[in-house]
């Protein structure tokens, strides 16, 4: 089968988020099957670009026409790569090459022109996908976009809209196809959602692809319910039929705890108790905690964005640390929850690590170190720093919803089953209760916690299994 990806970030060449890991591992596995052909594209940003890690040829350029104007679409391919989907990327300096990737004032356009010249793209290089997978907002005009103006170059190509996270819809005003798309009027009402007669790129999507995943099975229902569906409940629930939920995997090549060139010491499930032991070590020593091997070390590795469920932990903050606990804190974000955690670090020193940054080889050292791993998300659609988390013999204490409700059922002492603690009503209290159950198994049952976290290291939570379910849905769909 042919199938293409377009996304705005995929791992290893730009990632900000779980999309980037996604973007890499599941064209991945799907190109390993040996019926598939397949191909991503990326918008083709200045750090790939001007930075000396990818190397790409440049294949040919032509203009796509955005409301009044040409743009220019350069298309470039790497080279460097061996296995894999073929990777594209699309060239456009004066929308690519800026400091950031998202939060720039014309997002809409930038996205806008990346959906049309993807389809250009495809077309100008003669493939043409029996599925065409888009994902997210940033990608969401081109199941429009495949049934009007590119209709006729991709008769048979079906689409798949894959929602990665509800909260972030592409909104733009009432004008956006007349001023930029340039469709007919009648795909201004398909774009037309809430009261402000609005634009919104994902309900053009929802109404127009052939299929809508989302990335767990629980997020699939929860996107029924306004709480979670930011709106989008009152267009999903017109379109059950073309729901569905898989839940993610993780790359269980790049995070491979046995042969991670960014650990200390690395280490397998048989030497996971030595080896966490060395790495927390060495991560106290990198991040300037107290050297202590035996205190619990927790940890989290995340954007700093209020849905991540940041706010409980700040509730608790002064009370978790009466425990005898590290924190150390990954991420970077908003600005309440960086200076609240600069200020935790200087207030608690050698017991809290903020790290403001963004930083892969690090965070896979946290998870290394890590006893605990704290994610307690208002929602989580899927979520992977959980998985990875257990992967590296970190026990996840979770708020269980979405994904997290998905991968990590409760464990329980009597049985010995499950993978981590969870609590289910959000709030701070409940979030400490269930860190606390983690700390009382970490301190007085230390063979049931190293026994807890053998099994979660051994967990199959590798791409094989979404990929399959993946290709059940394209062969629904195509009727191939
Ligand atoms: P989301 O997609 O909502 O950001 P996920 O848990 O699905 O959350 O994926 C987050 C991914 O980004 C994980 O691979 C996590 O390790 C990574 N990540 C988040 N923050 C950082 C950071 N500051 N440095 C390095 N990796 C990070």
């Amino acid at each position: 089968m042919k199938i293409a990806f377009a996304a705005s970030e995929a791992a290893p060449y730009v990632k900000t988020g779980g999309l980037g890991d996604v973007m890499q591992a599941l064209p991945t596995a799907l190109s390993k099957m040996p019926e598939n052909e397949v191909v991503l594209m990326l918008p083709y940003y200045g750090s790939i670009k001007y930075g000396s890690e990818f190397k790409t040829k440049y294949l040919f350029c032509f203009d796509v026409t955005l409301g009044w104007r040409q743009c220019h679409v350069g298309l470039f391919q790497l080279v460097t790569r061996k296995h894999g989907p073929k990777v594209y990327f699309i060239d456009n300096e004066q929308y690519f090459c800026r400091d950031r990737i998202y939060g720039e004032g014309d997002d809409g356009e930038r996205f806008a022109f990346f959906s049309k010249a993807v389809l250009a793209s495809l077309n100008a290089l003669s493939f043409w996908p029996d599925v065409l997978h888009c994902n997210d907002w940033q990608t969401a005009l081109i199941p429009m976009l495949l049934k009007s103006e590119f209709a006729t170059a991709f008769p048979y190509t079906k689409s798949v809209f894959t929602i990665h996270n509800v909260e972030y819809q592409g909104w733009a005003e009432e004008t956006f196809n007349m001023d930029v798309l340039g469709l007919p009027a009648q795909y201004t009402e398909v774009l037309r959602f809430g009261k402000d007669n609005a634009s919104n790129f994902m309900k053009s999507a929802v109404v127009m692809t052939d299929a809508i995943t989302t990335v767990s099975e629980t997020y699939a229902g929860e996107l029924q319910y306004p709480y979670y569906a930011h709106g989008m409940h009152e267009i999903l629930c017109y379109y059950p039929q073309k729901m569905h939920g898989i839940t993610n995997g993780i790359d269980e090549t790049m995070f491979n705890p046995r042969k991670d060139p960014a650990l200390a010491s690395c280490f397998s499930p048989a030497t996971a108790a030595a080896g966490k032991k060395a790495n927390k070590l060495a991560l106290q020593r990198e991040v300037g905690l107290t050297e202590d091997e035996d205190s619990a070390m927790l940890a989290i590795v995340s954007r700093f964005a209020s849905h991540k469920g940041l706010d409980l932990l700040t509730y608790i903050a002064d009370a978790l640390l009466r425990r005898r606990v590290q924190l150390v804190l990954l991420g970077t974000g908003e600005a309440r929850y960086e200076s609240f955690f600069t200020d935790l670090a200087n207030r608690y020193p050698g017991r809290v690590a903020t790290l403001l940054k963004f930083d892969a080889g690090l965070a896979n050292r946290v998870y290394a170190a890590a006893d605990i791993y704290l994610m307690p998300s208002k929602s989580e659609p899927c979520g992977l720093s959980q998985m990875i988390a257990m992967r590296y013999g970190a026990i996840p204490v979770v708020h269980a919803v979405g994904g997290l409700h998905d991968t990590v059922p409760p464990y329980d002492p009597a049985t010995g089953e499950g993978r981590g603690f969870t609590f289910r009503s959000y709030n701070g209290d409940d979030f400490l209760a269930a860190i606390d159950r983690a700390l009382a198994l970490y301190y007085n049952d230390p063979q049931a916690f190293a026994d807890l976290r053998v099994r979660d290291m051994k967990l199959d939570l590798s791409w094989k299994v979404p990929a399959a379910k993946y290709m059940a849905l394209y062969h629904e769909i195509t009727g191939k």
